[in-house]
């Protein structure tokens, strides 16, 4: 076990997202839809997601799960925190 504590979650700021341009954040809005809509979990400004979906992401976008994590930290859809839930990949 980690000394900062279990492991944070991978949380999607659904607002943020929706605010960037499609090219960039196309197939990452169509994924959380995706999520949203097996869970049925509409009214949500936030999406907790898998370790494994951003492992799906990262293909995807033709990139690491590290760097693609710093992409989303810094279009502000991921926080910070998610750095230590792509560690232990
Ligand atoms: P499933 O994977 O067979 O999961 C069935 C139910 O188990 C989920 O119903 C949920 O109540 C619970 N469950 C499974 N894994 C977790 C988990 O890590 N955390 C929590 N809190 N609950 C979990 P739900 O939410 O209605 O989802 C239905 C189906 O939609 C899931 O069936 C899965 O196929 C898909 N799904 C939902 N959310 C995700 C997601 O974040 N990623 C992926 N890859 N699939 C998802
Ligand atoms: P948490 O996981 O830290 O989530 C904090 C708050 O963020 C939630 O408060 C909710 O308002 C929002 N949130 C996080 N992920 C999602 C998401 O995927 N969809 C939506 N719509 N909102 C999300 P809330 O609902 O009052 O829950 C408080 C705490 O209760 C959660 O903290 C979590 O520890 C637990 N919890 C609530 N629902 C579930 C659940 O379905 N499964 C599990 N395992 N824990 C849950
Ligand atoms: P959480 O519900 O607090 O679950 C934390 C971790 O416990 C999950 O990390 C997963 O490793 C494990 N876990 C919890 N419930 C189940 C389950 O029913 N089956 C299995 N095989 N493992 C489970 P993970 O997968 O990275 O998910 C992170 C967070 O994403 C979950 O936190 C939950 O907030 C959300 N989530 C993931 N899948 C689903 C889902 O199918 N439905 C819903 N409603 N939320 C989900």
């Amino acid at each position: 076990p980690s000394p900062l504590g279990p492991t944070p979650k991978l949380v999607i700021d659904l607002e943020r997202l929706a605010q960037l341009p499609k090219d960039k954040a196309g197939p990452l809005a169509r994924y959380a839809a995706t999520i949203q809509s097996q869970r049925g979990d509409y009214n949500g400004k936030v999406l907790s997601i898998r370790q494994e979906d951003l492992r799906s992401l990262a293909v995807i976008y033709d990139k690491s799960p590290t760097e693609l994590t710093e992409e989303l930290i810094n279009w502000g859809v991921l926080d910070p925190e998610a750095r230590r839930a792509v560690e232990s990949f």
